[in-house]
Order: C-alpha cells, then structure tokens, then sequence
C-alpha cells in the first residue's frame, strides 16, 4: 500500500516571521501574519478582502524567509516520518501562490538549518493559489487542496492519501466531502 503524507507549509511546518500576508479593502491595506490570517478568516473577518501572498512570492526574499523560520508543530510529524522505517511519502499542500520551486528551495534551506534530510519529490509540492491552477479561481482554499487530494487519488498514484494542516477550516470542508461520498482513503489531521 501506497501512503502520501502532504504537509501545508505554514504553521504547520514552520511559521515565517518576515513575510505578511496582504488584505486590501477600499484602497486600504493591512498586513497579517500567517496566524492571523488563519484565525481571521475561520471567524469570517476578511470576507470582502482581496487576499495577496506577494510577500511569498519572490524568491529572493521567500526563501531567505522559510530557510531562518520557526519549526511548527508538523515538523516534529515529518521528522517521525523519515526518520522509520517505513515506505511513506512526504509532499507539500500548501496555499500559496509562488512557483513550486520557490517552496521547495525554501524548504530544503529550512531542513538543512535544522539538522534534517527530507527527501521530497519536487513533482510533489503543489502550490494551489499558483496561477497554474487559476481553473480553480473560483474555489476556496479548502476546496482547492481538494481537489489536488482527489486528482493525485484518481491517477492512482496513492491508495490513501493524508493531510497535516494546521487549519481547521480545511479539516471540516475535507471530512464533510468525504463522509458525504463514504471515502476512507482521505484523513486530514490538525495540528
Ligand atoms: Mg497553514
């Protein structure tokens, strides 16, 4: 059995303290951590915003940034995972919207920094606010991780596929879908 542990990146890997997450409303614009931005949105506060993850974007700044990041509690899951024995596989679920390089070279600077050898296929890290998946525009977050969850399961690639998020929003809408249609091969697990 084929088994892909897809970790989201922020606040659940690591956080990153330089970077802002950008609200614009009304010509105005604030700026909120990953965090915030989070728990602002599970209570409804930044309906109406346009949303920018600019600060992510740019490879200069986004990579210095996840390479001095602080470990997030789905670390200490990851490094369980490779450091057994066992045949799991690890890829990136995340919803920024830099290229997916940008996150994996950010992601490799952050293991070094912390002492740790993750083998993660390139292939495997998905970026589901890049415009490459502007098919989706209409979609939430949730429903965005989604539905790369759905198509990696229809290639078959994986018998049962988990996510580590730290959002609980992404947990409801992804349990509801599945109770709904009885699948048993999806688990989000929070942290
Ligand atoms: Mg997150």
């Amino acid at each position: 059995m084929s088994v892909l542990f897809l970790f989201d990146i922020d606040d659940t890997l690591l956080t990153v303290d330089s970077s802002k997450i950008r609200l614009y409303k009304n010509g105005e614009m604030i700026r909120l951590s990953t965090e915030e931005f989070r728990d602002w949105r599970s209570q409804g506060k930044t309906d109406g915003y346009a949303t920018s993850f600019e600060e992510f974007n740019d490879p200069e700044f986004a990579i210095p940034a996840m390479e001095t990041a602080r470990p997030a509690p789905g670390f200490d899951i990851l490094k369980e995972i490779i450091s057994g024995e066992s045949d799991i596989i690890v890829g990136i679920l995340t919803a920024r919207s830099s290229e997916e390089y940008v996150i994996y070279e950010g992601l490799i600077a952050f293991f070094n920094k912390q002492g740790v050898t993750a083998d993660i296929d390139p292939s495997l890290v998905f970026a589901v606010n890049n415009s490459k998946y502007k098919k989706w525009k209409s979609k939430n977050d949730s429903e965005k991780k989604l539905s790369i969850i759905l198509l990696l399961l229809k290639e078959n690639m994986f018998d049962h596929i988990f996510l580590v998020d730290d959002d609980p929003m992404h947990k409801k809408i992804i349990d509801e879908y599945c109770q709904k249609r009885d699948i048993s091969t999806i688990d989000v697990i929070s942290v």
